[in-house]
């Protein structure tokens, strides 16, 4: 068991609100991902859902209980921090069993509880090493272990991999990925990279300034954003968005070429994903621009086309093709692929 459900809760520091009012429910096994930049209340929320930071209104439910004044003990969940903080003088073995320990375990339940856990992990090799002589990744990887052999209801993870290198965050990526398929606990991750959320989420949450923006599947996030925010936040590079009108179902850009649209006349945002723009010979598609920056990786091209009025837009291109800064260039919006927001953002139904 381990599903978990917030009615309406806040968080306020004195006068001070910093989570405004967030109902949410997490489903048994779900592994669900808080993301949103810096400050805008995730490590308060999962704090909140641990016991770890008083709810100051509302409830949170954990298995059809109201948890919302229980104490983080009794709540049966285990928290992950980015910061490890291992006993340097136990090994690995004694590391991962110490609550076990202390909670009077016997030694022989300790030991398999420990040795299933090393085999989930794949530490079974260093067993009676200290922390010191591990790696960043596996010492993340034992921390972990040490909230596995307590079986959990569900693991609350606070940015766990911000401290590792690029390479090593994609590797326990896999690896938790991996762990939360062998073990079908409830997960629930906070993380301000998007890469993060949108490979390992079954849902994700959106939050930004103590609110929730949507949640969703990493594709209804990236395919259907329900507002600006949103449509900027997942997805990299970023979605562009220009200004534009829409009046008798097509979309004009000032300065550029129309192309369809639907819904009520008026003034409205156009968003278009990197990969959705074509680049053609000036005068076709959409916009005319000048390429002004390319950044090349290899398989991909990533392309700054100055497009004066309507501004900066980046593309997409196969790395394959040979573009410099200079070359004139026409942008071609592919059929259905453009989003349209209203002035305040919300996106309009198409
Ligand atoms: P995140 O984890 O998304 O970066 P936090 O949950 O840590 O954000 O913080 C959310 C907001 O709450 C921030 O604006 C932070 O300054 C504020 N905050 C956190 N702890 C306290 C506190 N003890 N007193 C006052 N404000 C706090
Ligand atoms: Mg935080």
């Amino acid at each position: 068991m381990g599903a978990i459900t917030l009615n309406a809760v806040e968080k306020w520091y004195g006068d001070v609100q910093v989570i405004k009012g967030v109902d949410l429910e997490i489903n048994d096994g779900e592994f669900v991902i808080f993301v949103g930049p810096s400050g805008c209340g995730k490590s308060t929320l999962l704090r909140m859902i641990a016991g770890l930071e008083e709810t100051s209104r509302g409830q949170v439910m954990i298995d059809g209980r109201d948890a919302t004044a229980e104490p983080p003990s009794k709540r049966g969940l285990a928290m992950v921090f980015q910061s490890y903080a291992l006993y340097p003088h136990m090994s690995v073995a004694e590391n991962m069993g110490f609550s076990l320990k202390t909670a009077g375990a016997p030694k022989a339940e300790i030991e398999e509880k420990v040795a299933e856990a090393a085999r989930a992990l794949r530490l079974e090799e260093y067993l009676e090493r200290r922390p010191k002589d591990l790696s960043g990744g596996q010492r993340q990887r034992v921390a972990i272990g040490r909230s596995i052999v307590r079986d959990p209801t569900a693991f609350l993870f606070d940015e766990p991999l911000s401290n590792l290198d690029a390479a090593l965050r994609v590797e326990m990526r896999y690896e938790i990925a991996k762990l939360h398929e062998q073990l079908d606990s409830t997960m629930i991750y906070v993380t301000h990279d998007q890469v993060e959320a949108m490979t390992l989420a079954d849902r994700i949450v959106v939050l930004s300034a103590g609110k929730i923006e949507q949640v969703g599947s990493p594709r209804e996030l990236y395919e259907r954003p329900g507002n600006l925010f949103v449509a900027q936040f997942i997805g990299s590079p970023k979605m562009n968005i220009l200004p534009c009108t829409v009046s008798g179902g097509a979309f004009h850009i000032q300065d550029g070429r129309s192309g369809p649209a639907q819904g009520a006349d008026g003034a409205v945002n156009l968003g278009i994903r990197p990969e959705a723009i074509e680049l053609g010979e000036p005068g076709t598609g959409h916009l005319d621009g000048v390429v002004d920056l390319v950044e090349y990786l290899g398989a991909d091209n990533y392309l700054v086309i100055d497009c004066g009025t309507s501004g900066k837009l980046t593309v997409r291109a196969d790395g394959e093709e040979v573009i410099r800064v200079g070359d004139q260039v026409g942008l071609c919006f592919s059929e259905g692929r453009t989003h349209f927001f209203d002035t305040a953002g919300l996106a309009l139904q198409m």
